[in-house]
């Protein structure tokens, strides 16, 4: 069977764009034999339905669904999947959770978007928290910003979070949902007890780490390839009060890093003293001060970090938190300056805020609304999202950041770079991640006019360029492949394991056609 499993989903694929194919032309067929379901109040065709879910944050990708199904249950979602895995001419279905992805990841050509959504007001799980605070049961589709709120009026928290908290749960426990937490608690999908999946052959499966496990593993940063996550059970802690918020420039490289490999070291679960979030970016010529992430540095302090900037052309920012509430009052500054403690950042250049913990976590909104005003949020946003090994952090930041960047002069969003610890990953995952114990995230945030997006992805490709001729052998975090072989190169040693869930779980390759990793006619 395993020598076999290649060449049989080769005919599998072969077969699916044949009945892609067929089903372009058998629309209308499929259209009355929905029509006849159940579940047919809840498919819309309406044209302002249709040309949403053929969109998303990236204003990149266009891909037309038949339909749009509103689902207020699972049993909705399962009886669209089940009508699908056994009609004749099966279709793609795709869950979209809050479309923030940037290639087209939660569309489905021809066949059915599920707008997961529509269950925050239907019978799905909601946000449900355990009697004993342990642990949040929480509906795929929820926004993790509705379950900050939640929890928090209980006093407890999740532990890992993203940067920005209006994605759904499903939509980041699909990739990983990484932030300045993950290297202490790891990504949120290292933070799950449990799941509720709607497979691709329409089974409701309750999985774990003991229960089911195989198809918890693959879920977890799987793409959407493996199931439709209905519920997450997420584990909760007692939430701090207020945050000591800081940022401290660099203009060298080396010393921004070892600084921050330093702090991440210390990334006990359950050691105080340690940070809680720690992050890092460039400051750029081009770039605003206060970009989308936040507005931070004080007024008066402005002008002497332009002239860093406009000096050095890039400045290195670290950019650390540390929780505290009323008992840890009287000790977060003096545990602070001990973590601080001969760091080499340059000195005059340390900034600190004081802010309640929401208002930290929720820090991105704040931006969005501006850019909102501005007519800036919904535009084209060319992002490339790498893991690099630490060993190359240097190399990369001497081809990309100082040639590349620099160079072109064209990157005007935030650009992150973080380093996290790989122990906090969970390699029995479908997410995948270097080798290297010690790996940065650098997101390249970028947005750009309607008319100019290729001049970025002409970058991306650039950059990708150089780390294949320097050897450094980098991931793309939220990928995005056009060919087989891009695939297979980013799974690596996992791409067999990747390949036999996807025929177990959903042999006829309909679910998140979007991600393009078996249907590359979409
Ligand atoms: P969608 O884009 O709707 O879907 C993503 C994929 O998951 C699709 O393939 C879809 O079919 C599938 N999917 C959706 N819901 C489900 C489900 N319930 N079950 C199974 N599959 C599903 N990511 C981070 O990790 N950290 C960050 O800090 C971060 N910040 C971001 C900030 C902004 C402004 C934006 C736009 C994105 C950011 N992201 C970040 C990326 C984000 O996590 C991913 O793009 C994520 O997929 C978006 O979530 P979504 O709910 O919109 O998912």
């Amino acid at each position: 069977m395993a020598v076999a499993l290649p060449s049989f989903l080769t005919a599998i694929m072969i077969m699916s764009r044949l009945m892609a194919f067929i089903g372009i032309t058998r629309n209308n067929d499929m259209s009355s034999k929905l029509q006849a379901l159940d579940i047919a109040p809840k498919l819309s065709y309406d044209p302002s339905a249709i040309e949403s879910a053929s969109q998303d944050f990236g204003h990149i990708v266009k891909a037309v669904p038949q339909a749009v199904l509103l689902p207020s249950s699972p049993w909705d979602i399962a009886s669209l999947v089940n009508f699908s895995y056994s009609n004749s001419v099966p279709f793609s279905i795709a869950a979209r959770g809050n479309s923030h992805s940037v290639n087209g990841q939660a569309m489905a050509k021809n066949g059915v978007v599920i707008d997961m959504t529509s269950m925050k007001n239907g019978n799905g799980t909601g946000i449900r928290i355990a009697s004993d605070g342990s642990y949040a049961d929480v509906g795929g589709q929820q926004f993790w910003i509705d379950v900050l709120n939640a929890t928090l009026g209980l006093g407890l928290t999740p532990v890992s979070w993203t940067d920005y908290l209006y994605l759904t749960v499903g939509g980041t426990l699909s990739n990983a949902g990484i932030s300045g937490q993950t290297f202490r608690y790891g990504p949120q999908i290292s933070n799950v007890y449990e799941i509720d999946v709607i497979t691709g052959t329409a089974d409701f499966v309750t999985c774990s780490p003991n229960n089911n496990s195989d198809l918890f593993y693959a879920a977890l940063g799987g793409l959407g390839q493996f199931g439709i996550i209905t519920r997450a059970r997420i584990p909760l802690e007692p939430a701090p009060k207020r945050v000591k918020w800081v940022r401290m420039l660099y203009t060298d490289f080396s010393d921004f890093t070892r600084d921050q490999e330093l702090l991440i070291s210390k990334n006990g679960r359950n050691d105080n003293k340690a940070l809680n979030y720690l992050e890092g970016s460039l400051l750029l010529d081009q770039g605003s001060l206060d970009n989308w992430r936040s507005s931070f540095f004080p007024p008066q302090d402005q002008p002497k970090i332009i002239s860093l900037i406009t000096k050095f052309r890039i400045v290195y920012c670290l950019e650390i938190v540390k929780h505290y509430d009323g008992q840890t009052k009287t000790t977060v500054d003096k545990d602070l300056q001990q973590l601080l403690k001969g760091l080499s950042y340059l000195p005059g250049f340390m900034f600190e805020k004081d802010a309640k913990y929401e208002e930290f976590l929720n820090r991105v909104h704040s931006e969005e609304l501006k850019l909102k005003a501005k007519g800036l949020w919904d535009v084209p946003h060319p992002w490339l999202n790498l893991f690099i090994p630490k060993s190359k952090i240097s190399d990369f930041n001497d081809g990309v950041f100082k040639s590349t960047v620099l160079q072109r002069n064209i990157t005007t969003g935030p650009v992150l770079v973080y380093p996290m610890n790989r122990k906090k990953w969970d390699d029995r995952m479908s997410a995948v991640i270097p080798d290297e114990e010690i790996f940065y995230t650098v997101g390249l945030l970028q947005s750009s006019g309607f008319d100019d997006w290729r001049t970025f992805e002409d970058q991306n490709k650039e950059i990708l360029l150089f780390c294949e001729k320097a050897g450094i052998k980098v991931k793309q975090y939220l990928p995005h492949y056009t060919t087989k072989e891009g695939w297979v190169n980013h799974f690596g040693s996992k791409w067999s394991t990747f390949q036999k869930r996807k025929l177990q779980f959903d042999p006829k390759l309909l679910l998140s056609p979007g991600q393009r990793i078996f249907n590359s006619n979409q």
